[in-house]
C-alpha cells in the first residue's frame, strides 16, 4: 500500500494504545466481538465463517503497523513515484480501453475522467495491485492489537456487515494489510456508504468489476463536496515582489495580480483558490482550489492530493511540472513538524492536532507567524522556522 493512507491508519493506531492488548486473548476478543456484531444484525453463520480459519492476530499486521520507514517522504520523492511516465502511459491506456464507461460516469457524476483514472492509478496501479490479503484478517488482527481503540473494531463489524449483505465472499473480500479493500482501497465503513453497482449486475464489486470501481471513486468524491467544472488546481508562476500575505481569493485577482500558469494558459474568470507552495518559495507553486480539499477527504496528506491532481492533468495531456523541486534540501520530518506545531500552539497560532503532519491547518499558522515576523508567508514549514520559533520562546 502507498505510504499516506498507511501513515494516517498508523497515526491512529499508535494514539489508541499500546501495542498489544492488555487483556484477554484472541478467542475472548472475538468473542466480545460476537456480541456486537449480534447488535448489528449479523448472522452467527456470517460471523462464523468470517472467524473459521482465524486463529489469532496476522503478525505480519502486526508488524507493518510498527514500521515507520515512509513516514516523511519529501512530496518530491512521493510524487516521482506516484506519478511515474510508466503509470502515466498504463492511465492514458486504460482510459482509452474504457472511454465509454469513463464517459458515462463523467456524464452521471461531474467527475472528469482523467480524475476518476488517477485515483484508481494511485489507489491500486489501475486495478494491478489492489492487495491480497483477506480484510477480516487484517482488521481483526489490527482490532485485536489496539483493543480499546475503536478505529479497526468498526471497521471490522463494518466488513462483517458487507458480508451479511452478500455483496462478496469472504473469500474475495482482500485488501491491503490496513484493511483498505479492492481496487478503490475503500475501508469497510467508506464501502456500506460510498461503493456503487455501475455494471448493474446487482453487486457493488470494488474487486472485480473495473465499472464498479471508477464508479465508487466518482461517488465517492461527490459525496465529498467535487464540483463539476473546477480544476483542483494550476502550477503557477508569482511576479517579483509578489505580496505572499495575500494568498487566498478570486482567481481574477491573482491574474490582475501577475500570476500566470506556467503552461501559459489563461486562469478561469471565475473561482476562488490560495496559494501553496508544498516546498517553499523556489519550487513549484500552486493554486488550489476547493476540489483539493475534497482528494484530501480521500486520504488526508498533501502530498497525495498533489500527486492525484498532477497524475489527471498529465493523463489529459497535460505538461510535467515546470519549477524544480528543492531535492535534497533540509526539512522537517514529522517529529519535526509535531515540535512546530507545538511551539505555534504555544503562540496561540495553531489549534489543529499536534500529529506531525502537514496540512492547511499547519500552512495557515506558520503563515500567520510569517506574516507576524515580517518573513516571506510561503507558509511553508522549513527546518529554519521551527529553529527561530524554539530559540526565542
Ligand atoms: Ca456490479
Amino acid at each position: 500500500m502507498r505510504a499516506p493512507r498507511a501513515l494516517l491508519i498508523l497515526a491512529l493506531a499508535l494514539m489508541a494504545g499500546p501495542a498489544l492488548a492488555q487483556d484477554g486473548d484472541f478467542s475472548g476478543f472475538v468473542a466480545s466481538l460476537r456480541s456486537d456484531a449480534e447488535a448489528r444484525g449479523i448472522a452467527r453463520k456470517t460471523f462464523d465463517a468470517a472467524f473459521a480459519e482465524l486463529r489469532g492476530p496476522d503478525p505480519d499486521v502486526l508488524a507493518r503497523t510498527r514500521r515507520q520507514g515512509e513516514f516523511s517522504r519529501p512530496v518530491w520523492d512521493y510524487l516521482v513515484g506516484a506519478v511515474s511516465p510508466g503509470r502515466i502511459a498504463r492511465g492514458q491506456a486504460q482510459g482509452k480501453r474504457l472511454a465509454a464507461t469513463l464517459a458515462s460516469i463523467e456524464a452521471k457524476t461531474g467527475v472528469p475522467r482523467a480524475v476518476v483514472l488517477a485515483f484508481w492509478g494511485v489507489e491500486s496501479d489501475f486495478g494491478a495491485s489492489a492487495g491480497s490479503l483477506p480484510t477480516i484478517r487484517a482488521l481483526a488482527s489490527l482490532a485485536y492489537a489496539r483493543h480499546r481503540g475503536s478505529l479497526f473494531r468498526d471497521e471490522l463489524l463494518a466488513a462483517l456487515q458487507i458480508l451479511e449483505n452478500g455483496d462478496v465472499e469472504p473469500a474475495r473480500m482482500v485488501g491491503s494489510w490496513a484493511g483498505a479493500m479492492g481496487q478503490v482501497q475503500f475501508l469497510p465503513s467508506v464501502y456500506l456508504r460510498e461503493a456503487v453497482d455501475f455494471d448493474g449486475d446487482g453487486r457493488r464489486d470494488i474487486w472485480r468489476s473495473e465499472a464498479d470501481s471508477l464508479a465508487s471513486i466518482a461517488h465517492y468524491l461527490r459525496s465529498l463536496g467535487w464540483k463539476p467544472g473546477l480544476s483542483w488546481g494550476y502550477e503557477v508562476r508569482l511576479p517579483k515582489d509578489f505580496d505572499l500575505t495575500r494568498y487566498r481569493g478570486p482567481l481574477a485577482d491573482f491574474t490582475a495580480r501577475g500570476v500566470r500558469r506556467t503552461d501559459g494558459s489563461p486562469l478561469p474568470a471565475d473561482g476562488e483558490a490560495s496559494l501553496f507552495l508544498p516546498g517553499g518559495l523556489g519550487s513549484p507553486v500552486f493554486l488550489i482550489t476547493d476540489n483539493f480539499e475534497v482528494i484530501r477527504g480521500y486520504n488526508t496528506s498533501d502530498s497525495y492530493a498533489l500527486a492525484i491532481g498532477h497524475l489527471a492533468d498529465r493523463l489529459a495531456g497535460g505538461p510535467a511540472l515546470a519549477a524544480p523541486w528543492p531535492s535534497g534540501a533540509a526539512r522537517l520530518d514529522g517529529p519535526g513538524l509535531k515540535r512546530l506545531q507545538a511551539a505555534l500552539a504555544a503562540r496561540g497560532l495553531y489549534a489543529g492536532e499536534q500529529d506531525g503532519r502537514a496540512g492547511p491547518k499547519l500552512r495557515e499558522a506558520v503563515r500567520q507567524y510569517q506574516i507576524r515576523e515580517g518573513l516571506p508567508a510561503d507558509g511553508y514549514a522549513r527546518p529554519a522556522l521551527l529553529e527561530r520559533l524554539e530559540g526565542r520562546p
